[in-house]
């Protein structure tokens, strides 16, 4: 299985003692399929069957067909060099129903899920050195109105478990969002940029700093290239993007 090794490494559930215990006792099932799963949330044949992106283009995860190739035409073209992308799955079922029911139903218990399939494809790009340890991870954040209509940031809660798993620290207060944007829908690539010019604030000296800025979900990359840019404005060295899952 290609992600055997990555699975073997990974204890998401068994973290504390009592959860061993009761893993031991009784396995836990697969939030898929219901099949026990080992303490695991999610059982290998599940696992397997996952949308995973396979091999994506370095600089936006766009999925690329030639092996061989790093970068997608768009960011190969681009003038600047483009941030690294580390985006697990394609946002296709089941993904897509686990982030809408986490998003919109309250599923809290999906961001744990959610947050350890990132993590699995984060260790294995760290450890193929496709990329290097960030100092600290950022999650994108709601507009404070969003926020209190929905009582929590899935990025937010999602980064938490991620946290733990790659040892990072979390900075929630280093990017806030000052502006309700528009939906980004119906606008085209450069609208799209325009439209959250101003929606951010960043604070902080963050002179050489190497971030990890992770969403639950990359559409049109315009959201995390503009924190992206701010960042860097603010002195940030590198600006990874990493991510759950992308529209393909
Ligand atoms: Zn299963
Ligand atoms: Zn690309």
């Amino acid at each position: 299985m290609k992600y055997q090794k990555a699975y073997d490494a990974c204890q998401p559930v068994a973290t504390s003692l009592v959860d061993r215990l009761l893993t031991g006792i009784s396995p836990w099932r697969c939030v898929l399929c219901s099949d026990p799963a080992a303490g695991m949330d999610i059982c290998p044949a599940c696992l397997e069957d996952l949308p995973w992106l396979g091999h994506a283009c370095c600089g936006c995860a766009i999925p690329l067909p030639d092996s061989g190739l790093r970068l997608c035409g768009s960011c190969l073209s681009s003038q600047s060099a483009p941030d690294p992308y580390v985006i697990a799955l394609a946002y296709e079922y089941p993904v897509a129903q686990m982030l809408a029911a986490l998003k919109f139903r309250k599923t809290l218990p999906y961001a744990r899920v959610l947050g350890e399939l990132l993590s699995m494809h984060l260790r294995k790009a760290l450890l193929t050195k496709e990329i290097r340890a960030p100092d600290l991870l950022v999650p994108v954040p709601l507009h404070p109105l969003r926020q209190l209509q929905r009582t929590f940031n899935q990025a937010e809660l999602i980064a938490e478990h991620v946290a733990r798993n790659i040892y990072l620290p979390v900075k929630r207060q280093i990017v806030r969002r000052i502006r309700n944007t528009p939906a980004q829908m119906k606008l085209g690539r450069t609208a799209r940029l325009e439209n959250l010019r101003g929606s951010f604030a960043v604070s902080g000296d963050l002179s050489g700093a190497k971030i990890a800025l992770l969403d639950d979900v990359v559409t049109t990359c315009a959201t995390v290239k503009e924190i992206s840019r701010m960042l860097k404005f603010a002195g940030a060295n590198e600006v990874q993007v990493w991510a759950v899952a992308r529209t393909v």
